[in-house]
């Protein structure tokens, strides 16, 4: 008779039933009565579950008198229906068994303090004690779920592709090097270069920024593929929508186009929108009320909307003619900076926008040439508050264009198995990656992507 809070407070269970619950006391509240009221949280519930403890309990003045904050509990009794105000029910407790006592009950800073989320970044037992982190881990967890569950019923495989590569898929030189040979001191070759014959691969290799390379092997036979696994970029710029580990969920389609992609992002969007807010009403809420007052509007509102589809070339003339002053500069064959695709999204069109047809030059050498031979077939989804975030595009599967491109980039035979799947049955195919704490900060509303995730590890700091 074992229950979390939720499904107490949810009523699946009648009044009248022997429960207990397991958790972590938030308050207590002692009446003149004689009685105490304990609110208890099991992390299952955004809200607590009230105990009402008589002083007739054998420990009641040894132990339930000093409990506090954060202390953890067992608590036996009847489920009744509440007397009071907000909630339905309330246990009507008849043991109370304390767990573990809080060390440094004067000081441990959890009831009435509001904590800023910089500082209870630096306190992993406080930070996901607090409502907001609570709220966050449950979206985070739907959210999850939902992403599996949308390509689940589609029919996708899963791919798990490799943490450790070999191939820098980005180009953008932000990698993460993962070696076994002796830092202080390194075996070198006849020229001086690093020795990696020596490495534990016998190459040199990475921490992977994006699992695409590999996700269109398996598109390439299966269809329809993703995966959704942690991505390491050694971003060089200290932003709020950048980490330095994060997670990246990166479907693949084949026998498609680039509208093939852009119609899946949003479809996949929207149905983890409304599953947000079916199944995290109460988490939703919260942060409706203390985070940003158009959480739940915003999310109701696209959800139920069609994202706008314009042309990179488009979107450059509406930026030069808009009037606004920006801080970079805006000129065709050049990339757009998140304060350029915030206007677009927020102000101009003041929906999702799936921008498309970029320059072939800012972007990756994967991405299929366009008949104009100046632009490639990407695309970026913008949303309102957040700028980028989905990167995508239709891959080049044409061996000869692949290998043009590829020789004016610089990559050789490195590749060679990923030019492979150009020779055997090549189909056109795309896909996009949408990173995992940016959907968090937009579905949240929360500023910084770094409370998007339960360790935020960044430049210069890692305390975990
Ligand atoms: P940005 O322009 O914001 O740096 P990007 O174009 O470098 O992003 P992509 O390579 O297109 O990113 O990756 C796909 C998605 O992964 C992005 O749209 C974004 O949602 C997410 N993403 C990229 N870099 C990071 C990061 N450092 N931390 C968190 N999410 C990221
Ligand atoms: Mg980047
Ligand atoms: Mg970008
Ligand atoms: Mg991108």
């Amino acid at each position: 008779n074992s229950y979390t809070t939720k499904s107490l407070l949810a009523g699946e269970i009648a009044a009248g039933s022997p429960v207990q619950i397991k958790g972590w006391v938030r308050t207590r509240r002692d009446s003149k009565a004689g009685i105490s009221f304990i609110s208890v949280n099991d992390g299952s519930s955004f809200d607590s579950l009230q105990a009402v403890v008589p002083s007739s309990l054998e420990n009641y003045e040894t132990e339930v008198l000093k409990l506090g904050a954060g202390c953890s509990v067992i608590i036996e009794g009847e489920l009744v229906e509440s007397q009071g105000q907000g909630q339905r029910f309330e246990i009507q407790a008849s043991r109370v068994e304390v767990v573990g006592w809080v060390d440094d009950p004067e000081t441990y800073p959890i009831a009435k303090k509001h904590h800023s989320f910089e500082y209870l970044r630096t306190v992993a037992h406080l930070r996901p004690r607090t409502n907001a982190f609570g709220a966050i881990t449950r979206v985070r967890t739907t959210l999850a779920n939902a992403v599996h569950n949308f390509f689940y019923q589609k029919g996708f495989q899963w791919i798990n592709t490799p943490l450790i590569t070999a191939s820098d898929c980005e180009g953008a030189g932000e990698l993460f090097r993962v070696s076994t040979l002796d830092m202080a001191n390194l075996p070198r070759n006849e020229q001086g270069a690093i020795d990696y014959t020596e490495d534990f691969f016998g190459r040199e290799s990475f921490l992977t920024v994006s699992g695409q390379l590999n996700v269109e092997a398996y598109c390439l036979a299966m269809s329809n593929v993703y995966t959704f696994g942690p991505t390491f970029r050694a971003e060089n710029s200290n932003t709020s929508r950048h980490l330095a580990e994060f997670w990246m969920i990166e479907p693949e389609i084949a026998f498609a186009t680039l509208d093939d992609c852009a119609d899946l992002a949003e479809e996949m969007l929207k149905h983890l929108f409304k599953t947000v807010l079916d199944e995290r009403a109460e988490d939703m809420a919260f942060f409706a009320q203390r985070i940003d007052k158009e959480a739940i509007s915003r999310l109701e509102h696209v959800a139920n909307s069609a994202f706008e589809r314009m042309d990179y070339s488009e979107a450059i003339s509406i930026l030069e003619k808009c009037g606004k002053s920006f801080e970079y500069p805006v000129k065709w064959g050049l990339d757009l900076q998140s304060e350029h695709e915030r206007f677009l999204a927020e102000e101009y069109v003041g929906r999702p926008v799936v921008l498309m047809n970029y320059p072939k030059e800012i972007k990756a050498f994967y991405m299929r040439l366009n008949d104009d031979q100046r632009t490639v077939a990407a695309m970026d989804v913008l949303a309102p508050g957040i700028g980028e975030i989905i990167g995508g595009s239709q891959r080049e599967e044409r061996l000869d264009v692949l290998d043009r491109r590829m020789a004016e980039v610089g990559l050789g035979q490195e590749l060679g198995w990923y030019r492979d799947l150009r020779r055997y049955g090549t189909v056109p195919h795309g896909g996009f990656g949408l990173g995992f704490e940016r959907l968090i900060n937009y579905v949240t509303g929360m500023e910084n992507i770094r409370d998007a995730i339960p360790f935020p590890r960044t430049p210069k700091s890692a305390p975990f």
